[in-house]
């Protein structure tokens, strides 16, 4: 685990050439680290590979329609969480909800300036970018695994409502240090612009009641916040 920030890999679906190399060069120059995949069977073989940060996806693709593909994306425990945002040359506005139904985070209506592309994309990866950590890790007989979304204590699986996995998955990723109300928002919520401090309070006592015996772990610190330790359990 590292707080060190990658270059966010962007998996572009595209079957235009042209368009798809124009984004390209727009994200490089944006600290971005764009893969090219021209239709969705080269898009799922990228992702087998490695998992992208966000997939920008064309509507209409040779084979398969871009929708079927973010239906099919968004169902799969391993690409769930990964954003997923619609190029589109339609305007219709049963196209945006088709496409917004099948799981798409946002869309955008080609032709659209860089300036907005890359603005939807700075917005869909600080809403999911937080919690995105995969990988699993085990503290004091609690162990979460990133990949399936599973927690368990001394074996015995808990359930957990998304929030309180999000939440968790932060905690146990960031142990040992506290972390503010504003803090927990905008690092477990992302946009948390209509959401009030309070609401970390309803999903850490949330979070607390699922853990059980390990609730102890999720330590108030006062005036100050929230702290997950490890030596709550001893
Ligand atoms: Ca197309």
């Amino acid at each position: 685990m590292s707080n060190m920030r990658h270059m966010p890999r962007v998996l572009i679906v595209e079957d235009e050439a042209p368009i798809a190399e124009l984004i390209s060069i727009n994200l490089k120059h944006n600290g971005l680290s764009p893969i090219w995949a021209e239709d969705g069977e080269s898009a799922q073989r990228e992702i087998d590979a490695v998992l992208p940060d966000v997939i920008l996806l064309d509507w209409m693709l040779p084979g398969q329609h871009g929708v079927v593909w973010a239906r099919k994306w968004r169902s799969d425990p391993r690409t769930k969480s990964i954003p997923i945002l619609m190029l589109t040359a339609k305007s219709e506005e049963q196209d945006k909800v088709s496409g917004l139904d099948a799981g798409a985070d946002d869309y955008i209506t080609k032709p659209f300036s860089t300036q907005e592309l890359l603005a939807r994309i700075r917005s869909v990866l600080r809403r999911r970018a937080p919690e995105q950590a995969e990988d699993s890790v085990t503290m004091g007989g609690l162990h979460l695994d990133g990949a399936t979304h599973r927690v368990t204590f001394n074996g015995e699986a808990l359930k957990l409502g998304p929030t309180e996995f999000k939440l968790l998955n932060f905690f146990m990723h960031h142990a040992e240090r506290v972390h503010s109300r504003a803090q927990l928002l905008d690092k477990v919520w992302g946009d948390h612009v209509f959401i009030e401090e309070r609401t970390v309070d309803v999903h850490v006592k949330r979070l607390r009641e699922a853990l059980g015996a390990a609730g102890a772990m999720v330590e108030t610190v006062r005036g100050a916040g929230y702290r997950f330790t490890n030596k709550a359990t001893g």
